[in-house]
Order: structure tokens, then C-alpha cells, then sequence
């Protein structure tokens, strides 16, 4: 309740130094700073420079793989290169949907987001285009893995294309998330990386979100997923090239116990009580 009375203590105080509410949104700072930051532009830019650097070692190491599902089945030291890169805040800047978002102080709605799909209209991250472009360069083929929605496809092809993304015309290019090209496909990444691997050997994997990587991170315990990064400290910035993203994604539903169900007050508070202050209030 103490969160409650400091956000209303905050407003009233605005009130009185502005003369108007003040409108609140969780992702104003979030969105500001992928919007605005210049640490952010140098983030990504580092994320992709690391990337090209691996991409070139993967290449001359057949042993090399990044899947952990294609380690373990084996036999594919031989296969055609293939980088797996994510699309959402790992290639295209979503963010004016998110400004949108707090602009109208609404939240995500699939109406809403599909309306922001459809305007083809995401810009490509700081330093993405020119990583893809290299890594084609190199003869290694970008396969997208996106939880976008398959009828999102068509959209999201004509965006990455329009700003320079080489896209293959086989279907299996871009992998999307519900019935795509015959297969059924869960937001678990898994599978689709299990699909890919039976074609190429996966140099890297590129994404702002665990799932992007490994199995079994969508889970409602932020200490769990802090536990999962741990084991697996030897991949990042080696194998895995990881984005940062703090408006969205699998960290935040884990701090609401992955329940959308509940009420935004409730959602709020839950927040609170995770964040760890030091004096005991
Ligand atoms: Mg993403």
C-alpha cells in the first residue's frame, strides 16, 4: 500500500507544481531510453560487432554450434551455415508502438499491435543491417524465428525486406509463432530451432529475450531466469548475442507470475514487491 500513497503523494506534488495531473506509464523511461539513449545505439552497436567477430569464428570451427538442441543431436558439422535471429527489439525498433502505448496511456492489445504490424514500418536496430548484410556476405543465411503471429507473416516479410533485411523466399525463412507453412509452432522457440537444425549448423542466435535461446525460461520467478543466465554464462556474447530490451518480454511477465488474468492494480503491486529496496519498509 506504501507504493500506493507515494505514487498519489507524487502526483499531488506535480499537481501542484505543473497545475495538471501528471499522466504515468510504466514504459516512459524504458521507451524513452531505447528511444533516446545513445547508450543504447552504443549497446546494440556493441551487440552486433560481437556478433560479427563470433560469425567469423563459428565459421572456421565445424564443431561450432549454438543450439544446445543441435549439440545434442549431433551430425551437423558438415551443414550449410545459418545464423537464428529473433525480429522483435533483435533486428526491428518497435518502440514507436511502445511511445504509442504510453502516449495513450493504453497498454498492449493484439488489435493494437497488429494495426502497428501493418504499417511495415519498423526501423532496423542500430548496427543490424549492416551484421545481416555481412553475415550474407560470408554465405551464412539469416533465418528469422519470431513470435509473431503466422498471419502477421506477409507484414512482417515486406518490413524486413523494405529496410534491407535479406529475407529467402522459402517459407521456412522466416518461422513464425501458430500455423506456419503447415506446422503448428508454440512461443517455446524450441521446436523451430530443432526444424533449423535439421538443415543448417546455427552459428549464433541473436535475441532481447531468453526464450530466443534456451528452453524452459518462461517461467514466473525472476530468480530462476537470473539462475538460467548463470548456468549458461559461457554462451553470451560468445553464441548468443543478447539485445537489450526493458520495455517487454519474458523477464517482465515473470515478475507477475506470467498472470495477465489478474488486475492491473494487482500486476502493479506484485512489481513493487520485487523490487529490493535496502532499509526494511
Ligand atoms: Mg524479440
Amino acid at each position: 500500500m506504501r507504493y500506493f500513497v507515494y505514487s498519489t503523494a507524487c502526483a499531488l506534488f506535480f499537481v501542484g507544481l505543473t497545475g495538471c495531473a501528471r499522466h504515468t506509464h510504466e514504459n516512459l523511461h524504458a521507451t524513452l531510453w531505447m528511444q533516446t539513449a545513445g547508450e543504447y545505439h552504443a549497446a546494440c552497436h556493441q551487440a552486433f560487432q560481437q556478433a560479427k567477430l563470433q560469425l567469423d569464428a563459428a565459421l572456421s570451427n565445424t564443431e561450432w554450434t549454438a543450439s544446445l538442441e543441435q549439440k545434442a543431436a549431433g551430425g551437423y558439422q558438415s551443414k550449410r551455415p545459418a545464423i537464428i535471429c529473433d525480429v522483435d527489439e533483435s533486428l526491428l525498433d518497435n518502440s514507436p508502438y511502445q511511445a504509442q502505448l504510453v502516449r495513450d496511456d493504453a497498454f498492449y492489445t493484439s488489435a493494437s499491435w497488429r494495426e502497428w504490424v501493418d504499417e511495415e514500418a519498423a526501423e532496423p536496430l542500430p548496427g543490424a543491417l549492416a551484421f545481416i548484410r555481412y553475415a550474407k556476405s560470408r554465405g551464412v543465411e539469416t533465418i528469422y524465428v519470431t513470435n509473431r503471429k503466422a498471419d502477421e507473416e506477409p507484414a512482417t516479410r515486406r518490413n524486413l525486406k523494405a529496410v534491407g533485411f535479406p529475407v529467402g523466399d522459402d517459407p521456412d525463412a522466416v518461422l513464425t509463432k501458430g500455423s506456419d507453412n503447415g506446422t503448428e509452432w508454440q512461443s517455446n522457440k524450441t521446436d523451430r530451432r530443432k526444424s533449423v537444425a535439421q538443415n543448417y549448423r546455427i552459428l549464433l542466435l541473436v535475441g532481447d529475450d531468453m526464450n530466443d535461446f534456451l528452453d524452459g525460461t518462461k517461467v514466473g520467478d525472476p530468480q530462476v531466469r537470473q539462475q538460467i543466465a548463470a548456468q549458461h554464462a559461457d554462451m553470451w556474447g560468445r553464441k548468443w548475442i543478447v539485445l537489450p530490451n526493458p520495455t517487454y518480454g519474458s523477464w517482465e511477465a515473470a515478475t507477475i507470475d506470467k498472470d495477465y488474468t489478474q488486475s492491473d492494480f494487482a500486476k502493479l503491486k506484485q512489481k513493487y514487491q520485487k523490487l529490493r529496496g535496502y532499509r526494511n519498509n
